[in-house]
């Protein structure tokens, strides 16, 4: 079965990459399309007929007859519609043809997709525009074309755009304080990530039982199995076959795509798997990242499996997440968030560090905001995943210099002055000497910070807008003070200083699961946003819609518009999985445990008009009877619950989260104890271990 596969070969070859344009675009257009790329200038409509007719020729070599403008819109999720390449010649005939206008224009259908009241009803139009710094590819005979979405008005109605303001804001302030070191080179920093996917694969027919997954990407019910994740002998081990099969398909497509993936393994939970890859541009790894899901799902199809993203798709088991690691390096590749060799290296990477540190304390309840969702709840805080309290851990080389650096009030002390940051004295820092936390949010991991608390469904562009909006605002406030600095030695070691003196309470290098980091955390004031629909307020308090709007990342329209659509989505899915609960309850748990209980009330007077003893059965159908009356009891509440849902969206989600979240589980709580009382030939799906263990 061991087929070769020349990776090298096939790796990119369904991409419009930079090589094939070099190689298929007359000269002066790959001059234009380069300069447009790097200066960010728009393409003159000559150019781009140049490039669209290379890019339908080479699509059309390679089984491509559509082509689709392919979007992020505010669902999380990508869009995309298909129109053929074909023009009627007037006689019958067809030519394919797309011009310079398709290509960089395109107008969406309707106004399905989630706008938070920013399209008027009067122009509902939305418009796509082609995103020339990421490469067009061909996908299952259409031509994908990535695009930003936008409204009438020119507001963002997508992911992207708003990720490529955030990366020019933190690429220009960077270079801000690059110039103060010296560095007249670099004339972009790019925001790099790389973002580890986890996901469930699961037989699909068993996931076609079971009404709840079919719905909501997660169990509703399911009783514990009698084995869980206590062997670990999951996590590394060996892959089966059906699972190898599937990752080796996936890693093929992805890389066709021009996708990095690099890693692949089983994860801690059964049925559990992860795969990583190599990191690039935030950009690019965001329509990556979005293509990997996408190509997850249709790939474990072909399998016979299916792919799940939800963040908890079992209770008591571990839920999957995304690993988002961000660090910024300059255009010659230099990490920005790399202890240097020299002092000055060390002095600029502990200004980047001061700022990352500061943002982070600054802005943790933006940051938090980004990954929260109704699946996500399920996940932070839970003792598997790190806590919803935001914190930065460092390590302890790390923490030890930024002691000494708080710490050096006496410049006098020649010991202490050893440690003063100026460009001139200060020891090597050594590389990644960090220990692994992994009940941290945010781990510096060597030369990178590892955000852990996003879920496995959500799109990574949002903490990624994060990231670099705050990292952007701290430099440049540093850079305002520095550049007007006369002593600046001077001026970096007290700003340095102060900045960490000032937000030392965001570091935290403990156990981030135990209770008494919780308390800690408290009193130091970090804000602890336990569930979305307490967290979601915060995210548009005055001084977050300052710093966003300030730095050009969203307009307030824009940004309360995704404020609207965050609070709306956890809304909608938790009110769908309380009526899926509802109606599993009503129309498959209720009627088995009935059913069999019946059954049992039979075999108990059978055995009694015989004069046999009935013990097992009279205690099994008393068990039986308060389950089903708590059960029937417990949909009753639900179901008048679900009638009083409140108009207003904070207040739903409120109401979501104190009052139906509490009705669903004990809905559920009644439902797994009929589970574990009821004879399995008589129980409507499939349990956990049948799932979990097929
Ligand atoms: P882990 O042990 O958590 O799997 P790895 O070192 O294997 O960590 O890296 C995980 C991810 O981090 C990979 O996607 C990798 O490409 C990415 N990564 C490595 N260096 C950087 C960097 N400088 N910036 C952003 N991501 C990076
Ligand atoms: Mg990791």
């Amino acid at each position: 079965m061991s087929e070769f596969l020349n990776v090298p070969e096939i790796f990119g070859s369904d991409v419009f990459n930079e090589a094939t344009m070099r190689q298929r675009l007359p000269e002066a257009a790959f001059t234009a399309w380069k300069t447009c790329v790097t200066t960010g200038s728009q393409l003159p409509l000559d150019v781009a007929n140049d490039i669209a007719e290379a890019m339908k020729l080479w699509a059309i070599e390679k089984g491509a007859t559509h082509y689709t403008h392919w979007f992020q819109p505010m669902t999380g999720i990508t869009a995309e519609k298909h129109d053929s390449f074909i023009t009627p010649t007037g006689d019958g005939r067809v030519i394919m043809e797309f011009s310079g206008k398709e290509l960089v224009r395109g107008e969406s259908d309707g106004s399905s997709f989630p706008n938070g009241g920013l399209r008027a009803t009067f122009e509902a139009r939305g418009y796509t525009a082609w995103d020339p710094t990421s490469s067009a590819f061909v996908r299952d005979g259409s031509l994908y074309i990535p695009t930003c979405f936008f409204s009438y008005n020119g507001e963002s109605l997508d992911k992207k755009t708003p990720l490529l303001r955030s990366m020019d804001e933190v690429s220009r302030e960077a270079i801000r304080i690059l110039r103060l070191f010296g560095d007249n080179e670099t004339k972009r920093v790019i925001a790099s990530v790389g973002a580890e996917q986890e996901y469930f694969l699961l037989p699909k027919d068993l996931y076609a039982q079971r009404e709840d997954l079919r719905l909501t990407g997660r169990t509703l019910f399911g009783a514990q199995p009698p084995k869980g994740q206590e062997l670990d002998d999951h996590y590394f081990g060996i892959i089966r076959t059906r699972v190898s099969s599937f990752m080796k398909d996936l890693d093929e497509q992805l890389w066709r795509l021009g996708v990095l993936s690099k890693t692949k393994h089983n994860e801690g939970a059964p049925c559990q798997h992860e795969m990583a890859p190599i990191y690039t541009d935030a950009n690019t790894a965001c329509d990556d990242n979005q293509l990997i899901m996408a190509i997850m799902k249709k790939c474990a199809a072909k399998h016979n499996l299916v792919c799940l993203l939800h963040e908890k798709p079992f209770a008591g088991i571990s839920g999957s997440g995304k690993h988002n690691n961000w660090s910024l390096a300059t255009d010659s590749g230099k990490n920005l968030f790399s202890p240097g060799k020299t002092p000055s290296q060390n002095a600029r990477f502990l200004v980047f560090l001061a700022a990352f540190i500061a943002g982070v304390d600054e802005y943790q309840d933006f940051l938090r905001c980004t990954v929260a969702s109704a699946g996500n709840d399920h996940r932070l805080g839970a003792n598997e995943a790190p806590p919803a309290i935001v914190s930065v851990f460092l390590g302890n080389e790390l923490n030890a210099i930024i002691r000494s650096v708080i710490d050096d009030t006496n410049y006098q002390e020649p010991e202490k002055a050893m440690l003063r940051i100026g460009v001139d004295v200060l020891p090597a820092i050594p590389k990644d000497t960090t220990d692994r936390n992994r009940t941290s949010p945010l781990a510096f991991t060597g030369n990178k910070f590892e955000l852990r608390m996003l879920g496995s469904s959500q799109s990574i562009a949002e903490p990624n807008i994060a990231l670099n909006t705050i990292m952007a605002e701290e430099l440049s406030r540093f850079a305002d003070v520095l550049e007007q600095a006369e002593d600046f030695d001077k001026a970096l070691h007290d700003l340095v200083r102060t900045t960490f003196i000032r937000h030392q309470r965001i570091l935290f290098d403990g156990n981030g699961y135990s209770e008494d980091w919780k308390r800690e955390a408290a009193r130091r004031g970090l804000s602890n946003l336990a569930s979305t629909a307490e967290c979601l307020p915060a995210l548009v308090s005055e001084k977050n819609v300052d710093l966003v709007v300030r730095h050009g990342i969203y307009t307030e329209t824009e940004f309360r518009a995704r404020y609207a659509i965050h609070l709306e989505a956890y809304n909608k899915i938790v009110g769908i999985e309380a009526r899926t609960m509802v109606d599993m309850a009503v129309h498959q748990i209720l009627p088995a445990a009935i059913h069999y209980t019946k059954d049992l009330c039979d075999a108990l007077n059978a055995k009694k008009s015989v004069g046999a003893s009935c013990r097992a059965e009279s205690v099994l159908i008393r068990h039986l009877s308060t389950n089903t009356e708590a059960l029937y009891d417990a949909i009753d509440t639900l179901r008048q619950h679900l009638e009083k849902i409140p108009k207003e969206a904070v207040e739903a989600a409120k109401y979501y989260h104190d009052t139906i979240l509490p009705g669903m589980n004990a809905i559920r709580s009644a439902a797994d104890m009929l589970e574990i009382l009821t004879d399995k030939s008589y129980w409507p799906y499939p349990t956990y271990s049948d799932l979990l263990y097929y």
